[in-house]
């Protein structure tokens, strides 16, 4: 093969095979965003980079992950490497504002990040997200949660712990980071040069660090809620209370900073211990600023965004079944004279939901069964010229061999009567 045409480096090929599980991520999803009213909005693969530029531009996506481009207009573009600030933008350009009521928001599709592929980390990824825009009721924070615990449980997840922060407004952060400099400030000549730009420019981000002199150091932090506002304060406790009350079952950390620059209050994010060093599902949080920073109106929201990629590594990895595809029926004819028939009878099914499945370049029993269960189909229907005879075909169940012989026209009620209404 050539070197020139292979995938491109971080990027997967998602084949049929594999698809069953996006799709049924992608249903579930859907299924449990419509139950609180979230629905879909979807805005294009890039923006101007300005978008990014201007929101995250202390984070590591900004500085090292974007995949930028030039067009052939001058315009200086990026392909999405998430995808709130985008509906940020898509909330500005359409007014959405105006809307009688706070926009209740879920999106799904390819994000980019030019980042050190591995298990679990690639640089085209897909993530479904929501965003909850126009509510700074502590409720929708919470609200947002429990849709996600909702979600990962109904998949069938086990495992899966839920960790809560806040960071606290923007009169808060200074104190909190004074706080972290107070407290780190002793060990600060033991740790390395990154680590101590951060320390002056960006001490927030220091708490999620994977450095372990450091880790080791935090492991004393005292509760940095003392440093919220008394608002903020109570802020992150209604969101608690709330969680509380609908058993949602979480877990306090006061290092969790999230590695998007424009949190505010509550942040969260969701893990499972099954995935080794990839271990994030889901991260989310409030962005109070976000609209306002980028033109728009003051408007509070809270969101998350969780990787199809590593979710679905998750369920396999737990071993947890999705739902079998329909039902397939394989329609062997045994000799061209019968092909015309054999498609009459496939576009009848076809017309009753049936799934079918038919192949003109076998006419003999044993290529046809080969196929058949090749194709992993559930049902063969067998038309040769002892069924053209009798005017019955022979309907044999692939699973158990198990073989009927049925009149031509009680084929379709045949299948209606044995899938009953699972088919559909
Ligand atoms: P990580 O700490 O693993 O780099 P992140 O903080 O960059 O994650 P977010 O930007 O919050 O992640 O995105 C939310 C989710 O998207 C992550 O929890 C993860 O499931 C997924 N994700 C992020 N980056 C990648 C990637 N490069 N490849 C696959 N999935 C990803
Ligand atoms: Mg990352």
């Amino acid at each position: 093969m050539s070197m020139d045409y292979s995938l491109p480096r971080g990027t997967q090929d998602i084949l049929p095979d594999e698809i069953n599980y996006w799709n049924h991520v992608e249903q579930t999803a859907k299924h449990i965003f419509s139950l609180y009213n979230f629905n879909e909005i979807r805005t294009p693969i890039f923006e101007s980079s300005n978008l990014f530029n201007r929101v995250i531009s202390e984070s590591d996506i900004v500085k090292k992950e974007m995949y930028t481009f030039t067009d052939k207009g001058n315009r200086e573009l990026a392909l999405r490497p998430e995808g709130t600030a985008p509906i940020a933008r898509a909330f500005i350009t359409n007014n959405l504002s105006r809307a009688p009521q706070h926009s209740k928001l879920f999106y799904k599709g390819p994000m980019f990040r030019y980042e050190r592929p591995q298990a679990g980390r690639y640089r085209q990824f897909h993530q479904i997200g929501v965003e909850s825009i126009g509510s700074d009721h502590p409720f929708s924070d919470a609200e947002v949660i429990t849709m996600s615990y909702r979600l990962f449980t109904s998949l069938g997840l086990r495992n899966v712990k839920i960790y809560i922060n806040s960071v606290g407004s923007d009169t808060c952060r200074p104190v909190i980071e004074a706080r972290i400099k107070q407290f780190l400030a002793s060990n600060l000549s033991q740790l390395s040069e990154n680590l101590q730009e951060k320390f002056k420019n960006n001490p927030l981000k220091m708490l999620d660090s994977k450095d372990e002199t450091l880790q080791t150091y935090l492991s004393g932090l005292p509760d940095m809620r003392e440093a919220l506002s008394q608002q903020s304060k109570d802020h992150f406790n209604f969101v608690i209370s709330y969680l509380d009350h609908l058993n949602i079952p979480f877990e306090y950390k006061p290092t969790l900073v999230r590695g998007l620059d424009y949190y505010t209050e509550t942040v969260f994010e969701v893990v499972s211990e099954d995935l080794g060093a990839q271990n994030s599902i889901c991260g989310g949080g409030r962005y109070n600023n976000l609209i306002k920073n980028l033109g728009g109106p003051q408007t509070p929201a809270v969101g998350f965004a969780f990787g199809m990629e590593r979710l679905i590594m998750l369920l396999k990895k737990q071993s947890i079944p999705i739902p079998k595809r329909p039902v397939l029926v394989y329609i062997a004819a045994l000799g061209k004279e019968y092909q015309m028939e054999c498609l009459n009878i496939a576009e009848e099914l076809r017309n009753n939901m049936i799934n079918v499945t038919i192949d003109y370049s076998k006419v003999d029993f044993n290529g046809h069964i080969k196929l058949a269960q090749k194709m992993l189909a559930d049902y063969m229907i067998i038309f040769g010229e002892k069924e053209f005879e009798s005017k019955q075909v022979s309907i044999k169940n692939l699973a158990n061999r198990h073989q009927d012989d049925v009149p031509f026209a009680g084929i379709t009620n045949y299948f209606q009567t044995i899938l009953g209404d699972a088919h559909v």
